[in-house]
């Protein structure tokens, strides 16, 4: 079985097949959660599952899996991703995932392949949390975190919630979140980094994913004239923000392995010539390492305390993510870097900078991760990109990853 290999070809199509659904004018593709042309796919991804006799499972939130079975009846080995996007997206960020493991599944059905455990494919709903927060919401709801009920009473960025629309779309499935049983599950992604193509390495082995907190601000000052007010009497929500944006770079310069980003800013009432009253301010933090992102969260909270408490600004602070730093499991890593050196790629370890589904299913099961090389480590962005050798070498290695879990203890 060792000569077994994707059809590169074939592959490519259904990437390009899949993208031309929420296509945009400009290039890129628009597949927000449980929106019309999330749902259009969905029903692409199920139609393909059919078409290689997969057993497809939907559940109530409308996680998507085909199940291929095997020589023994029970626990999977599941390879999946995701297939929503953000609003101006690639066609490879998790589209790239499911296409390439039903790839993996056609090349067993070629050859006959019976493997002893029953391999799966999944897709997952909602992981980009773009619409509906929060991201990787699918997996969550699969673990158990977060129960259907309260995930469909979310309301999105447009004010409707995940409930009307699943019900207006048809969303979902009527099985309960979670039911398959679950042996090992192994993502493969693009980096959405620069950090492969700069060395030359064709594969990723990923060892973890650092963690995330997503924190919202809310600093309330007054509106004030902007040319009649002394700057000593403004209580000016926008020039604290300011200062947040400063002190959040430089967290991002002094603590080790750690990122820092201001993503929004909106101010109240946002005109000219008036001080701002109030301000609207997310911070994504993120570090492989708990110790440290704990303490670039409290620096952060320290330091807009004291510079609000100066303007006499009031603060409020929501904590929207709360991910934990998450460490794949040592065997699945070593057969994904085997899968990886017997099909004679360069690799290297590496801590995947942003969240996946596999970091939720990482407590499920023993899980890991491939990546594959982004052109200029873009992502989330029309101009994402992956040579076509890449993504065709990603899913052999998925391939193989797969059947050696399947085929063993
Ligand atoms: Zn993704």
């Amino acid at each position: 079985m060792k000569e077994l290999r994707i059809n590169g070809r074939r592959l490519q199509e259904r990437i390009a097949a899949l993208g031309c659904i929420g296509a945009l004018a400009g290039g890129g593709v628009c597949r927000l959660a449980f929106s019309r042309a999330d749902k259009q796919a969905r029903d692409h991804v199920e139609a393909l599952m059919r078409q290689l006799r997969l057993e497809v499972h939907i559940d109530r939130i409308g996680n998507i899996a085909g199940v291929r079975q095997g020589e023994q009846a029970g626990a999977v080995v599941l390879a999946g991703s995701h297939i929503d996007t953000v609003g101006s997206a690639g066609m490879l960020d998790g589209s790239y995932g499911v296409m390439a493991a039903l790839e993996a599944v056609e090349t067993l059905n070629e050859a006959c392949v019976r493997t002893r455990r029953p391999v799966a494919v999944m897709a997952f709903v909602n992981e980009e949390g773009a619409r509906f927060m929060p991201d990787m919401m699918g997996s969550l709801i699969f673990r158990g975190d977060l129960s259907v009920e309260d995930a469909r009473s979310i309301t999105g960025i447009d004010g409707t919630t995940i409930g009307e629309n699943i019900d207006r779309t048809g969303f979902a499935g009527d099985e309960p979140p979670g039911a398959l049983p679950v042996h090992r599950y192994v993502e493969l992604h693009i980096e959405q980094g620069p950090i492969l193509e700069k060395e030359g390495c064709t594969i990723g082995v990923v060892e973890g994913v650092q963690g995330i907190l997503w924190l919202a601000y809310t600093l309330r000052g007054a509106t004030a004239h902007a040319g009649t007010t002394p700057v000593e009497l403004r209580r000016d929500a926008a020039y604290v923000a300011g200062a947040v944006v400063q002190f959040v770079r430089r967290l991002a310069l002094e603590i080790e392995g750690q990122c820092a980003t201001v993503g929004s800013i909106t101010l109240q009432p946002n005109l000219v010539n008036v001080v701002a009253e109030e301000a609207r301010i997310t911070v994504d933090l993120r570090n492989p390492d708990s110790g440290r992102l704990r303490m670039a969260a409290e620096r952060l909270h320290a330091f807009v305390l004291e510079t609000a408490r100066a303007e006499r600004v009031e603060v409020d602070r929501q904590i929207r993510v709360n991910v934990p730093p998450v460490s794949f499991d040592p065997s699945v890593i070593e057969t994904v870097a085997a899968a990886a050196e017997g099909l004679g790629f360069r690799s290297r370890r590496m801590i995947s900078g942003a969240g996946h589904d596999a970091q939720i299913m990482a407590s499920v099961c023993r899980t890991g991760m491939i990546f594959v090389p982004s052109r200029g480590g873009l992502s989330h962005s029309i101009r994402e990109d992956t040579a076509p050798e890449d993504l065709e070498s990603g899913a052999n290695v998925l391939l193989h990853t797969v059947l050696s879990l399947a085929q063993s203890n």
